[in-house]
């Protein structure tokens, strides 16, 4: 971040004096980082200011309609400037639609449904529908089912993405589990880790099985980035999205898991590493003959009632 007379000198002068320079520098903020900012990167950028001081302006800002407030999934709150178009559209509203869209737009990434709705606008079920029909077809806000409550509509201002929770993430389609795309996703997974170990084992093989399994492993971040330059998916998956994947090749056994850093490789302590596991040596078939765990093995010789010729599983196990 700059330094306090930089920042203010990059203040554009578009907003009007009844804007300080503070509000000014914020809403420049926004403008700069579209996807919203937090409370810590304007205390950043404007380390003279008390955290008041940063809290009166947010307060003007978002009293100004200039901005919207939005929670995100830790809980923390993200300020984003209000879509001009959006605000224009919304001038011509009536009281009943505007209140009913800063409700929605409160309601932010995670969406609102209906009922809860007229719980917080005191206006009647019928009026709510009719609003949110309004709403909809001036294309203020749309609406989405749920993957977790598929007969519930939830309704977001248009402009912003639902979360996780309501579209399932990336491995849904249609609010369906795509259950296929997921299969090819864990294979690529798995060909790259698989790859990445046969290179350690050609590089490295003469210094010692643990430099090659050191060698093989990967982040998970790295993992993601090669997901994304393959072009599988249609959205972009995050790195915990790639950590789904890799925890169920995990469970299933051909992937294995660690954390921190090792030698060379970025990304340090606490950074979560994967690599495959080698595909095991095959059991000799000798070691399945019967026996080896026969009970009467301590009885079996070549004459008497308990002989090799005449046992039945040792025949079976030669046929
Ligand atoms: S030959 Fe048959 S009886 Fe003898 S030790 Fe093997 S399994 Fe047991």
């Amino acid at each position: 971040m700059q330094d306090d007379a930089a920042s203010t000198s990059q203040t554009p002068s578009v907003y009007g004096s009844s804007y300080s320079e503070e509000e000014k520098r914020i809403l420049a903020l926004c403008e700069q980082f579209k996807q919203g900012i937090t409370v810590s990167v304007i205390e950043n950028d404007m380390p003279h200011l008390t955290k008041q001081m940063v809290v009166d302006a947010l307060n003007k800002l978002l009293a100004k309609n200039k901005l919207q407030l939005l929670s995100k999934q830790d809980g923390s709150l993200l300020y984003k400037l209000k879509d001009p178009v959006l605000l224009h559209k919304l001038k011509g509203a009536n009281k009943e639609e505007q209140a009913v869209y800063e409700i929605i737009e409160r309601s932010g990434s995670f969406g609102i449904w209906a009922r809860k709705i007229r719980a917080e606008s005191n206006l009647h079920l019928n009026v709510v529908d009719r609003v949110l029909k309004r709403l909809e077809s001036k294309k203020l806000i749309k609406s989405i089912n749920s993957v977790q409550a598929p007969k519930k509509k939830f309704y977001l201002v248009s402009s912003i993405e639902p979360d996780h929770s309501l579209t399932g993430g990336a491995f849904y389609s249609d609010n369906q589990f795509d259950s296929n795309f997921v299969e090819v996703l864990m294979d690529t997974c798995y060909k790259y880790l698989a790859t990445k170990l046969k290179s350690a084992e050609a590089e490295h093989g003469k210094d010692g099985p643990l430099t090659v399994v050191n060698a093989a492993k990967v982040t998970s971040k790295e993992m993601q980035e090669y997901i994304e330059r393959v072009k599988l998916a249609k959205i972009a998956l995050s790195v915990q999205d790639v950590e789904k994947l890799l925890d169920t090749l995990e469970l299933d056994g051909v992937v294995r898991s660690c954390s921190g850093g090792y030698g060379g490789k970025a990304g340090g302590g606490g950074v979560k590493l994967w690599r495959a596991v080698p595909d095991c040596t095959p059991t000799p078939h000798l070691l399945y003959a019967p026996c080896g765990v026969c009970p009467m093995a301590h009885r079996c010789c070549d004459m008497g009632s308990i002989t090799p010729q005449s046992c039945r599983y040792l025949e079976e196990w030669l046929q």
